[in-house]
């Protein structure tokens, strides 16, 4: 079991209550806003303390409550990226692709810069300042960052929902390489139905603080389409057919 999560938090007039286990690499975290998804990735992250419960992450306890343990975000191998990158202004690209990776011990360095830079296609930033970027390449670099300090998760926030429609479209497919190329356990979390089903196989659904199912994403039903309900839509290449 990758991870085993059973918490809960009371902010008076909001309870978030959350049990479940992880089992597939790529799951995604989809509710409407105010649902509590933000609330359950700070409390996985160490950001947030629980009231009660216990999280487990490849059988490493992270936190529980009744044995008093409760790790520090820094100790808990889990990277997060949110909606807005948080970079260091003062730095260059090349200083925060490397921030975390720097902080690890080199036996742990498991991920090859030059492969993800590659991947990721910020080559060319490299020695820009990063008050020079656009906001995707804001978010390439962030996830850049997160992955070279080789967390043993990565939690990622609505890390699409500050991008306009044709960013968000340009990223995901740099998104969903890295996942393949270096198989990283994920998190992906998003009150979008398409990026659901671009990125995630699985996915725990968030109502009122609560996660009501855990379903492959394939069963999440067309209703809940956030185009209106037109249905599902198909991300086929044509350029290879004709
Ligand atoms: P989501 O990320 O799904 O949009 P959140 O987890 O951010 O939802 O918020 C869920 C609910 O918890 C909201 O009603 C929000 O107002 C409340 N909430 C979040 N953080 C706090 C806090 N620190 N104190 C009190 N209420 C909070
Ligand atoms: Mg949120």
């Amino acid at each position: 079991m990758l991870m085993e999560v059973d918490v809960e938090k009371n902010f008076g007039d909001f309870q978030c209550r959350a049990a479940f286990s992880l089992r597939t690499e790529k799951c995604g975290v989809f509710g409407p806003s105010g649902s509590g998804k933000s609330t359950l990735m700070h409390m996985l992250a160490g950001l947030l303390e629980p009231d009660r419960g216990v999280i487990k992450l490849n059988g490493v306890t992270l936190f529980d409550r009744q044995a008093g343990i409760n790790l520090p975000p820094e100790a808990r191998r889990i990277g997060v990226v949110f909606q807005h990158a948080h970079l260091f202004p003062h730095m260059s690209v090349k200083k925060n692709l490397l921030y975390g990776m720097n902080r690890i011990p080199t036996v742990e360095r498991s991920i090859n810069p030059e492969q993800l830079i590659n991947i990721l296609q910020v080559e060319h930033l490299l020695d820009r300042r990063v008050s020079k970027l656009s906001g995707g390449e804001r978010q390439r670099v962030a996830l850049g960052r997160t992955i070279l300090a080789c967390p043993h998760l990565i939690l990622l926030d609505e890390p699409l929902s500050g991008l306009d429609g044709t960013l968000k479209y340009q990223i995901i497919p740099h998104l969903r390489r890295v996942f393949a190329e270096f198989s990283i356990p994920m998190l992906f979390i998003s009150h979008s139905l398409q990026e659901m089903r671009m990125m995630t196989d699985e996915v725990l659904i968030m109502e009122h603080g609560l996660i009501e199912k855990q379903i492959p994403t394939d069963e999440l039903a067309p209703t809940r389409m956030d185009n209106g309900g037109r249905g599902y839509t198909n991300q086929l290449n044509l350029e290879a057919i004709f």
